[in-house]
């Protein structure tokens, strides 16, 4: 007589449909993790004047945040 376990049926499962999936083989040692870490940096956005008369420097692909303009179009109602 065949009884299937809840650990069978998953297995099944997981063998028909595939899902596995890459696992590191080992544990990163502190050491590694505090390495790569250390080169995460902040870099400086870069930043370009707007047509406006004032020429604030604005974010590129974002609307001027003092007058609105983007691509010298008024897209953003300001005061
Ligand atoms: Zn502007």
């Amino acid at each position: 007589m065949e009884t299937t376990t809840v650990t069978d049926r998953l297995w099944c499962d997981l063998s028909k449909k595939e899902i596995l999936m890459a696992v590191p083989k080992r544990k990163m040692s502190r050491s590694n993790t505090r390495h790569r870490r250390a080169q995460w940096k902040a870099s400086v956005p870069q930043l370009t004047p707007c047509p406006c008369p004032r020429k604030e420097m604005v974010v590129p692909h974002r609307a001027c945040t003092h007058c609105g303009l983007y691509k010298g179009r008024q897209v953003v109602d300001t005061p």
